[in-house]
């Protein structure tokens, strides 16, 4: 697990950040690292507004703070069990990400307004998509909604909630009990509602928010990342809490991806030569990856907290399991100076040929070679070192033995 992943050179091109190359081919270091500065402020500033509705009591709020990674009793949470009186439209930022927002949307039913002034009521062109929920079969008010929402353009999902109810029920109560039985039956009888309705091949999903891992929700996840469009992708996922293995593995692969740039980044910027590195790099942009990392994977100490009361495990045995000397700490330049003098000389940071076989295609100049490659696989180790903290993390917090 601790081998360095390298990209395949041939899978990107510096024609991806517009201005780069121009600036390298022209020697103009400060004008690619502008550039690249530029990439990396705007990408941590893609808003992603995600509308929430259904009738009061149907699990809007217990499923924004799941999403959110927020236990229910938490005071960033949205009030769960409450019920509505009012048109009441409340807006819930991600805590890691602020540009990620929930919003939580009166059912169409409790606002006895028809579906074309409601969604002109909650201002439908900012949402990226709409959730629709519901505890029990699908009315025709979602119908309604649904079907104006189609005509905006705009993506909808219904998540039927609340699914381990239902299979606590029938375990109780039947005999040949099948968990697959239970379930398709369920979502037969979501879906042909909905057809009848005239709603074509409706996307629904089970969830149960007490345990977002399991039923339908990963399959959610997946849907939503192959619809949005492609900018918006990193968002979603940076957002989504770490449900298995796949997600912790999606999001170290979307790091590794932003490795590129930070090196050249760092190259151009050549900041203070290390001594003991003999190489400069750029600190200040290391501190930025390596905290993106730490937040992206939960593994910084307000999401480790979060996670501690959601999952119902002492924060100090969720940091038991972690290895690294970056996961729970504040990363500063020290600390990553720290780490990297540790380093130094070990094969971990020495200039592979796999990590030099891309710099032709950069067109970096040999002065500033060694500094890109230095970045490139210091960045790559942090990032493996968080990656497998995220997933004896993942593992503690469900009870399974994290060294496995
Ligand atoms: P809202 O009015 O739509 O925001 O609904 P709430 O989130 O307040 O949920 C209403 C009630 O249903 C609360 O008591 C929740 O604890 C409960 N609830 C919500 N989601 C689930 C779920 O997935 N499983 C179970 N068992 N209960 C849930």
């Amino acid at each position: 697990a601790n081998k360095i992943k390298m990209e395949n050179p041939l899978d990107f091109y510096p024609e991806e950040l517009p201005g780069v190359k121009e600036a390298l081919e022209k020697n103009d270091q400060a004008g690619a690292a502008e550039k690249i500065q530029e990439y990396l402020e705007k990408k941590d500033k893609i808003p992603l507004n995600i509308g929430i509705t259904g009738e009061s009591g149907a699990g809007k709020s217990t499923f924004i703070n799941a999403f959110r990674g927020v236990d229910n009793r938490d005071e960033q949470a949205a009030p769960t069990g409450i019920v509505e009186t009012t048109m009441e439209i409340t807006q819930y930022p991600h805590p890691n990400y602020p540009n990620v927002l929930f919003w939580d949307l009166p059912g169409i039913g409790t606002t006895n307004f028809p579906a074309d002034e409601y969604l002109k009521l909650v201002e439908f062109e900012k949402f990226d998509f709409f959730v629709i929920i519901s505890d029990t079969r699908f009315r025709e008010n979602d119908v309604k909604l649904a079907q104006e929402i189609q005509k905006m353009e705009k993506k909808f999902y219904f998540v039927r909630s609340k699914i381990d109810n239902d299979v606590n029920a029938e375990k109780r109560s039947q005999r040949d009990f099948s968990l697959e039985g239970s379930l398709g039956k369920i979502k037969e009888n979501c879906i042909e509602g909905l057809e009848t309705g005239g709603i074509k091949s409706p996307k629904v999903f089970l969830v149960s928010s007490f345990d977002l891992h399991l039923y339908d929700f990963p399959c959610l996840q997946k849907t939503l990342e192959k619809e949005l469009p492609a900018h918006k992708r990193d968002a979603l996922l940076f957002s989504m809490p770490n449900i298995n293995m796949e997600i912790i593995n999606k999001k170290k692969e979307a790091f590794q991806a932003q490795i590129k740039w930070y090196s050249v980044g760092s190259a151009a910027v050549a900041g203070v030569p290390i001594p003991w590195l003999s190489v400069g790099v750029d600190l200040t942009l290391m501190v930025k990856a390596v905290t993106d990392y730490e937040v992206g994977f939960g593994l910084n100490e307000s999401s480790l907290e979060r996670l501690s009361s959601t999952a119902g495990v002492p924060y100090d045995e969720l940091c038991a399991v972690l290895q690294s000397p970056l996961a729970a700490e504040k990363i500063t330049t020290d600390l990553i100076l720290k780490v990297l003098s540790h380093f130094t000389g070990t094969t971990a940071l020495m200039a592979a040929e796999e990590g030099s076989r891309f710099i032709p295609i950069f067109g970096l100049p040999v002065a500033m070679s060694l500094s890109f490659a230095t970045t490139y696989r210091a960045l790559s180790l942090f990032l493996n070192m968080l990656a497998d903290d995220a997933q004896r993390v993942f593992k503690k917090a469900l009870g399974l033995n994290p060294s496995v």
